[in-house]
């Protein structure tokens, strides 16, 4: 039944309750129709998502570093927000919550760490928290290490995840102030849901990434055949994100530290996970 909620997806709510109809019977309940997710470029690689539920029509952005997009497409689409929701403080992530906040009325979101270095926080979010969009839940999961604040946002029904700085198409956030410990077990968390769940992160880096991924696994034929598609797809101009946590668990290197062939590429057979991962880190810093 996964699957043909995933296949769906693009369907207007009115198709996916008609082909459910077709399918299950009028007695059985029919699943939600998923969150609507539009995704914006922004400055030079950011991205900006807009959720929105179909049946309440209750819309929410996601790291806005500017407004005027947004503006254009809510207008476009008639939602007005209800929340701006902000993964952490960084000026790329928050620059256009201000604007947003003025013309909607809506509310801002963000860690309770985070409360004081973001202006005008309405909502102050900690681990377990949920934000709803009508029936939709949005679960907030605290990934400490790009930030000492940063926060992830988890649509289950939806399998989506919203990492901000935390996962890139294979690559991780940089350890501004962090450790490499704290930010191992918040990947950690990440890899452990379901590998279905689509990755919408705050960057378009995976080709840099992808090219020091190959680095330290030349041996990795997903890693080869994920990079040419990517490559295809930045020539076409195309976004590579969402990816999948699946492509992410095959070819990421930060993800990878359980991996003998990467252990044995950077001489750390011995060494633990968390030590692999701050080498990796390092190396990455200096690519
Ligand atoms: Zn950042
Ligand atoms: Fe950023």
């Amino acid at each position: 039944m996964g699957m043909i909620i995933r296949k769906h997806n693009h369907y207007p709510a009115k198709d996916v309750k008609n082909y459910y109809t077709m399918i299950f019977n009028e007695s059985l309940s029919y699943p939600r129709p998923m969150l609507t997710i539009l995704q914006i470029s922004a400055l030079t690689d950011n991205y900006i998502y807009l959720l929105h539920d179909p049946e309440s029509k209750e819309t929410a952005v996601i790291d806005p570093p500017v407004a005027k997009p947004v503006l254009n497409l809510l207008n476009e689409q008639n939602w007005s927000l209800k929340y701006i929701l902000n993964t952490h403080h960084h000026w790329d992530h928050i620059g256009g919550n201000d604007e947003l906040k003025r013309a909607n009325r809506c509310q801002i979101a963000a860690s309770r760490y985070d409360q004081t270095r973001i202006p005008e926080v309405d909502i102050a979010l900690d681990e377990g928290d949920v934000i709803q969009l009508g029936d939709q839940q949005l679960n907030v999961f605290e990934t400490p290490g790009h930030t000492l604040g940063h926060i992830v946002f988890y649509a289950k029904e939806s399998q989506a995840l919203f990492c901000g700085d935390t996962l890139f198409g294979m690559g991780c956030g940089r350890l501004f102030e962090g450790s490499a410990e704290q930010m191992w077990h918040s990947l950690l968390r990440i890899k452990l849901l379901p590998a279905e769940t689509h990755i919408y992160c705050a960057h378009e880096y995976t080709e840099n990434n992808g090219r020091f991924a190959l680095t330290l696994e030349p041996q990795n034929s997903r890693l080869h055949q994920r990079m040419s598609q990517i490559r295809q797809q930045r020539v076409a101009g195309l976004s590579t994100i969402p990816s999948t946590l699946a492509d992410e668990l095959a070819t990421n290197p930060f993800l990878r530290t359980d991996c003998t062939e990467l252990q044995t590429q950077l001489g750390l057979q011995n060494a633990s996970e968390i030590e692999v991962f701050a080498k990796i880190r390092q190396l990455k810093d200096k690519f």
